[in-house]
This record gives structure tokens, C-alpha cells and sequence, in this order.
């Protein structure tokens, strides 16, 4: 075949392919103009899920009766001038695409009136081509109508799912845009019934009770900026604008994160709930989404999702919104400093915020403390008051006597108490131990349950995350060197890592192929097999190829944390669960372990007058 220039007619179809997906994102363009036209109304009405129809009702400035067709000419746009202008965008909309793509592969109508003029215009439209024009009678705003979106792309057709799935992807479309513009008022109404509705009052919770309930609303805490603290990135000579114009006010130049998170006990199922707006743009952005679930990362569940809200501040022209076809992605100048803007916002509202887990009490009848197990139990307690073998416990103490032959590794407990303020967790009395799992102890408020293995993941990561930072992790030389051969994506991520891997104790000598010798390991490590740990350590480095660098070490130093924390079962003595405790409380988030599992449930005094009925 010969080369040819494209038709006008499949340039439109192909283009409009890019931008135009489904009836969501239909709804999206269109709301965009809106917003743009500066709508403080807009009501989305469709049926069938967006396929028969779908409009836009806006109060915005209209379009002026003279540029009506001009408006769904292809890269026809009232937002942009120059190209220069690409580096500064503050409207939603720049392309001058959305109309004239959504106008080639549908039925559509504009119906028009700017403040300015006395009527209306109406344009109605066939696959892009201008089948009628004519005066209305019509309030100023524009009223834009797409019917039968696709019925000239029968591929396009053919992939849209039923109309209540279409339907819900554009009721999330709408209540995204809802949170980010909590001022203007929005309305969704799907076949004739009304699925979605924001007050217009400016209130961002008003708007997350519409869109997740009022008893999730509820459940979400102020974060960054909203919270007092002003989430603001390092202010690093690296930058590329700072180094550019030093005389610029850095305070511009570093992102603002605001908005709302759930507290841990409002955890989902999917990502789908962690949300953010750039500028007030719904954006799309995977590894800001880990930035969220790693900051979660000590307080949930595994494999559950957080819920978030976030709005990121930022500079117009540190970042490119000019990336993606349908403008929901975007690049960063500077992605690290938004990831650790949007992680400390969150991991702050966290740890000054976040309650502690409690125990439930039935009302009815007593279950807590049930013969079931309760001799094995009762036998752990008693042991507890005894000395544990020695031999089992990883857990580095410093004890009164040491026994000879053992060689204290680790140099104490130092960094954590002393840097960032310790956590609000009251002073404990320990108490005992139960099932060799459980340390029993008092504090002010009524009784303490501590895991001993997610209190002891918690103390070690901490510690570790603190010595690494400072390059100071201690590592244990191994008698003899280990072989290790990493394969397949492995040998290239053991290559790639092998600095941040010495940083965290291993020292990897190569060795001829893909052959290493592991010489040395962490210090927590040393009863590990180094093979095995180097091994899982890849593992984990293997698991997400997306992640910025201080994610990867935070995962990495989890994984060191949970081998070597003492494991339940094991006995311990009172001092060694007097000290384990002495350094949860001093632990920044005492209340989760790594993993996100809790390390201790509360029983307060005031449940237990409730539960013997002295009230
Ligand atoms: P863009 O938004 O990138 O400029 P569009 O194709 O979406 O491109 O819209 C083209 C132009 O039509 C816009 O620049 C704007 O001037 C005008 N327009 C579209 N929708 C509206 C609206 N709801 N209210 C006022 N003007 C609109
Ligand atoms: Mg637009």
C-alpha cells in the first residue's frame, strides 16, 4: 500500500478514540467546559448509562453566538494562545479536542447563550457534520446534549458495558468533581432519577458525606495543611526551579497537600478510594497512591486500601498536565518532594489522630476470658514469671547478666526515643505474659494487650528506618561467605539495589555470572540463613516495579523487621517485656506494627465497670 493522508472524517474518529473512551469520559470533558466556563451549576443528566443520552447543564459564561461552530473545530480553544502558554495551565481544558472528538462519534447539541446576548444559539450536529442552526429562547449557560455516542464507531460500540456499569463510572466522574469543587453544586439524574447531589456550599466533608455516607464521612480526619501543618516538600538546593530563579518565593515552589483521610478502620477493598486532585484535577497517579497506602502502611490490615482525598497544591509550571491523552496524568518536576509532601500529610494525621484499637464488649453475656484454652493460657502466665531459654529469643535486650557465650550484636536502642516525638502512648506496667504471645499490662486508663511479635517488628523498623537514614546499620560479618546467584529480573534488581542493599547491612561481593558472596547481613539478621533473606529481600524489591526509592527501602527494611522480631509462642521474662514495652512507648507509632496489623488492643477501665456491672 501507498502512503496517504487520512481523510478529515478517520483523523476525527481516531483522535476522538484517544480522549473519548466511554460515556464517562464524555461526562468528564464536558464537565471540565463547565467548570472552565465558570459554572457555579451543573447538572448531569443521562440515560442508559450515558449511551442514549448524556448532557451537561451549565450556568456558565456561554459561548458567544459567533464562535459557536468554532467551538467544535478541531484544536479550536478560547484557553490557550502560545505554546509558552503550555507551561503555565490553570484551566482544565487546553487542547480545543473534547468537543470536536465527542461531536465526530456522536448526535450532538449546543445549546448556547452568553450573559451578553439576548438569545440563544442552538447547533445541532451529525458525526461532526452541522445539521441544523438556529435562535432560541434559553437562560445564559450552555446545555450540551451527545446522543447515541459511538453510533458511527461500531468497534467503540461493541466495548461498552451494561448502562449500569457506564452509569457508575460517570456518577464517580461527578462525585470527583464534586470534591474538588466543593463551592459549585452538582447534580447527577439517571434515568429520571436523582443519583447524586452537592450542596455548592464549599464544604469538602459536606461533599464526602454525599459521596461515601455520612458514617464514612464521619470516619475521615483532616490532613496536611488542613490538619495545621503545612505538608510542604523539602526545600532542597536540588530543585530544578529553585536553582533557576533563587529569587522566586520558595514557599511556591514546594507542594501543598490538604484534604481528608479515613481513619484505619475505614479500609476498602481497592485503591479506587484514594483520590487525588492536582490543582483541582482528578488525577491518576499510582505511585502517589502508594505514597498514601505506604503511610497507612502501620495501620492496616494487609491488602486492605485506605480511603483519601487528597489536594496537592502546586506551582502551574512545575508540572506537565500536557502527558496524557486524556489529560489524567500527569508528570511532576519534582515527583519526589509530592510523594513526600502527600506521605508525611498523611502518616501526621495518622499518628496525632488515629485512636487506638479497643475491645468490643458484649453486653450480654461474659466471653472474654473463656475456659477455651484457658489452661494453656494460665500455664503461659505462670511461665511468664520464670526465665525463657535464652537460646530462642532474638529479641536483644540488655539484660543484667549476659550469659557468656553470647555476643551482644546490637549497641542498645539508640536514634528512636531521642529524634521525633515520641508517641502518645501512656506509661505500661507489665503484668504478665498469656499464651507466650501476649504481654498483660496496666496502664492509667485499664488493661493493655500487647502482640509481643508486632511490638517487636515495630521497635526494629523504626530503629532500622533511623539507622538507616543516618547510614549507620549495624551488620554482622558471616563466618563464611554464602554463594548467592539472584535469576531472571532478580540478578538486575540485586545490580540496581546493590547500594541501597549495603545501606541496609548486606554486603554483596560479585563474584564472577551473577554469582554474589554474601559476606555480611544486617545485625537483626544474624540467625536468619543469608541465602533465604537475600532471596526474599529481592522478592520484595520484585513486587513493585513503580515505587520510588524511599518506598523500596521502607518494604525492605519491613521484611528485615518481620524475621527478626521474636515470634509469638515464645516465653518471655518480666524484664524483657518491661524493656519490649519501654521501647514501644517510645516508638513514633506505637499502636500498629509494620504491616499494618495492630500491636495492642486497649480494655479501659471504664468498659470493665461497665462489663462487672459496678455502674
Ligand atoms: P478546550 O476545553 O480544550 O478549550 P473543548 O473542545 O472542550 O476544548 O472546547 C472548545 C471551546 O469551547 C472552549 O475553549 C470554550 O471556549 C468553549 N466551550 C466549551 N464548552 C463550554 C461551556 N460549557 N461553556 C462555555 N464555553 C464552552
Ligand atoms: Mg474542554
Amino acid at each position: 500500500m501507498t502512503i496517504v493522508i487520512l481523510p478529515p472524517d478517520v483523523v476525527g474518529k481516531i483522535a476522538a478514540g484517544e480522549v473519548i473512551e466511554r460515556p464517562a469520559s464524555t461526562a468528564k470533558e464536558l464537565i471540565e467546559n463547565s467548570l472552565d466556563a465558570g459554572a457555579s451549576d451543573i447538572r448531569v443528566e443521562i440515560r442508559e448509562g450515558g449511551r442514549r443520552l448524556l448532557r451537561v447543564i451549565d450556568d456558565g459564561c456561554g459561548i458567544p453566538r459567533a464562535e459557536v461552530e468554532l467551538a467544535v473545530a478541531r484544536h479550536a480553544t478560547s484557553k490557550l494562545r502560545t505554546a509558552d502558554d503550555l507551561l503555565h495551565i490553570t484551566t482544565l481544558g487546553f487542547r480545543g479536542e473534547a468537543l470536536n472528538s465527542i461531536a465526530a462519534v456522536s448526535q450532538m447539541t449546543i445549546l448556547t447563550r452568553s450573559a451578553a446576548e439576548e438569545t440563544a444559539t442552538q447547533l445541532r450536529l451529525e458525526g461532526g457534520l452541522v445539521a441544523a442552526r438556529e435562535s432560541r429562547g434559553a437562560p445564559p449557560g450552555t446545555v450540551i446534549t451527545v446522543e447515541n455516542l459511538f453510533f458511527n464507531v461500531p468497534a467503540r460500540l461493541a466495548f461498552l458495558r451494561q448502562p449500569q456499569t457506564e452509569a457508575g463510572h460517570i456518577a464517580d466522574m461527578v462525585a470527583r468533581y464534586a470534591q474538588a469543587f466543593p463551592e459549585r453544586r452538582f447534580s447527577l439524574v439517571s434515568d429520571g432519577r436523582l443519583l447524586f447531589q452537592s450542596t455548592g456550599n464549599g464544604s469538602l466533608p459536606d461533599v464526602l458525606a454525599k459521596v461515601y455516607g455520612l458514617e464514612a464521612a464521619r470516619e475521615m480526619i483532616p490532613a496536611g495543611a488542613l490538619a495545621g501543618h503545612r505538608a510542604a516538600a523539602d526545600q532542597s538546593p536540588q530543585h530544578p526551579a529553585a536553582s533557576a530563579s533563587p529569587a522566586a518565593a520558595p514557599a511556591n515552589l514546594a507542594p501543598t497537600v490538604w484534604g481528608y483521610i479515613g481513619l484505619p478502620s475505614q479500609h476498602r477493598a481497592n485503591r479506587n478510594y484514594i483520590v487525588f486532585f492536582l490543582n483541582r484535577r482528578w488525577i491518576q497517579d499510582r505511585t502517589l497512591a502508594y505514597a498514601v497506602i505506604e503511610a497507612y502502611h502501620t495501620f492496616l490490615p494487609v491488602g486492605r486500601y485506605p480511603m483519601a482525598t487528597l489536594m496537592i497544591e502546586l506551582e502551574p509550571s512545575l508540572v506537565d498536565v500536557n502527558v496524557h491523552p486524556t489529560k489524567a496524568e500527569v508528570r511532576f518536576r519534582d515527583p519526589r518532594a509530592v510523594y513526600r509532601a502527600v506521605q508525611k500529610a498523611v502518616h501526621q494525621a495518622l499518628i496525632e489522630q488515629a485512636p487506638l484499637p479497643s475491645v468490643t464488649l458484649p453486653s450480654s453475656a461474659p466471653t472474654w476470658g473463656q475456659p477455651d484454652g484457658w489452661d494453656a493460657r494460665r500455664d503461659a502466665l505462670v511461665n511468664a514469671g520464670q526465665a525463657p531459654n535464652r537460646h530462642q529469643l532474638e529479641l536483644d535486650l540488655p539484660r543484667p547478666t549476659p550469659a557468656p557465650e553470647e555476643q551482644p550484636v546490637l549497641s542498645g536502642w539508640p536514634a528512636i526515643a531521642a529524634s521525633p516525638p515520641p508517641s502518645d502512648l501512656p506509661m505500661l506496667r507489665v503484668i504478665g505474659q498469656a499464651a507466650a504471645t501476649y504481654i498483660i499490662a496496666e496502664g492509667p486508663d485499664g488493661l493493655y494487650l500487647i502482640d509481643q511479635h508486632a511490638a517487636h517488628e515495630r521497635i526494629l523498623y523504626e530503629k532500622l528506618m533511623a539507622e538507616m537514614q543516618r547510614h549507620a546499620v549495624p551488620s554482622q560479618s558471616l563466618l563464611e561467605p554464602v554463594a548467592f546467584t539472584p535469576h531472571g529480573r532478580h540478578a538486575a534488581l540485586l545490580a540496581e539495589y546493590a547500594s541501597v542493599l549495603n545501606d541496609l547491612g548486606f554486603t554483596l561481593e560479585p563474584f564472577g555470572g551473577h554469582t554474589y558472596l554474601v559476606r555480611s547481613v544486617p545485625a537483626v539478621m544474624h540467625r536468619a540463613d543469608p541465602q533465604q533473606a537475600t532471596q526474599e529481600i529481592l522478592e520484595g524489591l520484585a513486587e513493585e516495579e513503580n515505587l520510588v526509592d524511599d518506598a523500596r527501602e521502607a518494604r525492605l527494611v519491613r521484611i528485615i523487621c518481620k524475621r527478626a522480631a521474636i515470634k509469638g509462642g515464645q516465653t518471655l521474662s518480666l524484664i524483657e517485656m518491661r524493656e519490649l514495652t519501654r521501647q514501644l512507648e517510645a516508638c513514633q507509632s506505637p499502636r500498629t506494627c509494620p504491616h499494618g496489623r495492630p500491636t495492642m488492643v486497649a480494655l479501659s477501665a471504664l468498659q470493665l465497670e461497665k462489663f462487672f456491672a459496678r455502674r
